[in-house]
């Protein structure tokens, strides 16, 4: 990966990094507004609801205390009296002794209710029959005589089991929380009897105003537009209206304006509700939660009233939200700038710190390479190196030396083409049977002996060691080591001479001729065939050392072996057995052949004198012939015959050839058995 890419990638992963941390800080301020609201909605209902409950509690316990008052207790007895008579005369809930009834009872109250309703803030109190009739209304006492049990569950109740209750109901003449008792009295004849009820309503204005100076919250109580209309008489109803709701109380102004501008909940379904409303500059969180009256508290199927609205302008909190949000922006991308630059930074100086190591690796690398090349071209062995395909990948001083090739001649060449030397032409080697090659194939180090080409087209004797390279566990090449070992033949070569020659003379020495003759007799016992052993022997020699000297006579022993070299072949071998004896080996010649040659041999030595200081010093030689046997078991045997026979050829007077006779064994006695060195006895083959 290239330097810029790892930039640009790391770059691009912190630049990831950054943003999901600023999304997630953004999201966790938002969702701490989120709680914030979540938390003011719960705690303004709850704090509305508790305060609607106490009020209600209060409303009861007031409507308890009106009742327990003796003289209204009275009044209502004739009351329901009044009210009866006037059923039974009349067909109504009237007649003058009703009314009497009514102004006295309203003029009972009246300093009372003043003060309820000015301390109390008691905005409704009733007076009803037993059976549920209005009697009297403080609060619109024009109105009465009304039953309105079918439509007001809370009085429906009350009417039945007479027990006290309180809660949120529509009422003819007033709309908010009423409390209720019954009102008792006891005659001697009847006992305890219910002969009443009354009934307490608070303003709601004057609650909700109470709690938005305790809470800072705006409130308003919304009515559903149908229930009102229901339930209330057209002359007290509450003056806002729309088409959907009435505004029963609010504790601002705005609820009015939002309600004509449609900003409310429509109706009192999917409460509550908790949201944020944009309003003339302004900001608020509007929550809205379904007002229960009596009946929803009862049943639960009973649809809400209306929807009670809590509002907070919440302007400056909206300021510091956007205030937090651009923080955690800003704050987000300074961040983020700063690790970049940190990041670019720390890049840098890792990008020099790896070129400054890599520069002293590959500084190290260059002289350990330049060791390596000291190493191979001071090396005295010529090393180099194929690849797996044989082709040379390196060679050094010495083996391009002992080639006689230029580096850039043998580069990337095959091996094998180059360097292998075959003598046997008939029948080249097959390259893969080659040394190295055979390494190549099987991974397996090896050592020999070869003949090496020179450049010029000869060859020389290497001794050379193959040794396969492994890359990763795979064969990869050879490394191929080899010395020039010229010398080191020719100093064996002449070990091997001094040990099997005559050094006065070059022949074979007598150990070294015997054992020739021994390895002829067993190849002809195995494969057949002729040979021919001479026996020769110098005549008086021992005068010519007399009178010229031994120096001389040493020439003329070399002269002899001269002459014998030049009439035999190569095959032939001569041997010195000892002072000027000499025997000749004639491997594939019958005697015809060894006795037609052993002739030319004699007439040859005496035709050439030898010359020593210009003078010619003649000699001859007697020559012992006789065939090799299969059957003879040692080289003894074939060489006493031919000894035999030389013996003849002295006897017979010198200077001739003598074929060995069989004969002489058992015809008759040998003739140099009865004249001992007869030198003119006559040798029974007859001599040339
Ligand atoms: P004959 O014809 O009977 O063989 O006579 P001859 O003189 O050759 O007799 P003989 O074989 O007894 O003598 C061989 C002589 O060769 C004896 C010895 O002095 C001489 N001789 C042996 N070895 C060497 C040698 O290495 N150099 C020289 N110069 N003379 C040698
Ligand atoms: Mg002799
Ligand atoms: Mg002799």
């Amino acid at each position: 990966m290239s330097y810029r890419l790892s930039i640009f990638l790391s770059s691009l992963a912190l630049a990831a990094a950054f943003a999901a941390t600023g999304f997630n800080l953004y999201g966790q301020v938002d969702e701490y507004f989120e709680t914030e609201l979540a938390n003011h909605s719960v705690r303004f209902q709850n704090v509305f609801t508790t305060l609607n409950e106490a009020l209600a509690q209060r409303a009861q316990a007031l409507a308890y205390s009106i009742a327990a008052n003796t003289e209204i207790q009275r009044l209502l007895v004739e009351a329901s009296e009044a009210v009866h008579i006037a059923r039974e005369r009349n067909g109504n809930n009237n007649n003058a002794r009703a009314k009497h009834v009514r102004q006295a009872l309203r003029k009972q109250m009246e300093r009372q209710w003043n003060e309820l309703r000015a301390r109390h803030e008691m905005r409704h109190l009733q007076f009803l029959l037993p059976d549920g009739t209005s009697f009297l209304r403080m609060d619109a006492p024009a109105y009465f005589g009304d039953v309105s049990t079918a439509v007001r569950p809370m009085l429906a109740g009350i009417v039945q089991d007479r027990k006290p209750r309180s809660g949120f109901e529509i009422e003819h003449t007033y709309a908010g929380i009423l409390g209720m008792a019954v009102v008792s009295h006891h005659t001697p004849d009847v006992g305890e009897h219910v002969v009443g009820i009354v009934e307490v309503g608070f303003g709601m204005s004057e609650l909700l105003n109470r709690l938005d100076k305790r809470l800072n919250t705006g409130m308003a109580l919304l009515l559903d537009n149908r229930r009102v209309s229901d339930a209330m008489l057209k002359d007290y109803r509450p003056t806002m209206e729309t088409h959907q709701s009435f505004i029963l109380a609010a504790s601002r102004p705005e609820a009015g304006d939002w309600l004509k501008e449609g900003l409310l909940p429509a109706t009192s379904e999917n409460l509550p509700q908790n949201r944020l409303l944009a309003w003339k500059g302004h900001h608020f969180q509007l929550i809205a939660s379904a007002l229960n009256d009596y009946q929803s508290q009862t049943d639960p199927q009973a649809s809400p009233l209306g929807t009670v609205l809590i509002w907070r302008d919440i302007t400056d909190r909206i300021k510091r939200l956007e205030k937090d949000r651009s923080a955690v922006v800003v704050n987000t991308l300074a961040a983020w700038i700063f690790a970049q630059f940190f990041l670019l930074v720390l890049l840098y100086l890792l990008r020099r710190e790896w070129a400054r190591q890599l520069k002293q690796n590959t500084t190290a690398f260059e002289n350990l390479l330049q060791h390596n090349a000291m190493l191979l071209n001071t090396a005295a062995n010529g090393i180099c190196g194929v690849d797996r395909n044989g082709r040379i990948t390196f060679i050094n001083r010495a083996a391009l030396a002992m080639h006689g090739f230029r580096l850039e001649e043998v580069m990337g060449r095959n091996l094998h083409e180059l360097l292998h030397f075959d003598d046997s032409i008939d029948h080249p080697s097959s390259e893969m049977s080659h040394l190295y090659m055979q390494t190549l194939e099987d991974g397996k180090p090896r050592e020999s002996e070869e003949w090496l080409a020179r450049r010029d087209g000869s060859c020389f004797p290497a001794q050379v060691a193959v040794t396969p390279i492994f890359d990763q566990g795979q064969k990869n090449g050879a490394v191929i080591v080899f010395h020039d070992i010229t010398e080191q033949r020719n100093r064996q070569e002449a070990l091997l001479r001094l040990a099997t020659t005559d050094s006065l003379t070059g022949a074979s020495n007598r150990r070294h001729f015997l054992d020739q003759l021994e390895t002829e007799l067993s190849r002809q016992r195995r494969h057949g065939g002729r040979a021919s052993i001479l026996m020769t022997d110098l005549d008086f020699f021992k005068h010519i050392n007399d009178e010229y000297g031994h120096a001389t006579g040493d020439i003329v022993l070399s002269h002899f072996v001269h002459i014998v070299r030049q009439t035999v072949r190569r095959s032939d071998i001569i041997g010195r057995l000892g002072g000027e004896e000499f025997a000749i080996l004639l491997p594939g010649d019958g005697t015809e052949g060894a006795r037609e040659l052993a002739e030319r041999l004699r007439r040859a030595f005496e035709s050439n004198p030898a010359k020593v200081d210009n003078i010619d010093i003649t000699c001859t030689v007697s020559i012992g012939i006789s065939d090799l046997r299969t059957d003879d078991m040692t080289a003894d045997a074939p060489m006493r015959r031919a000894d035999e026979a030389l013996y003849a050829a002295k006897a017979a007077g010198r200077n001739r050839t003598v074929l060995y006779d069989p004969a002489w064994q058992w015809a008759q006695p040998r003739p140099w058995d009865e004249t001992t060195p007869a030198l003119c006895a006559t040798p029974p083959g007859g001599g040339i």
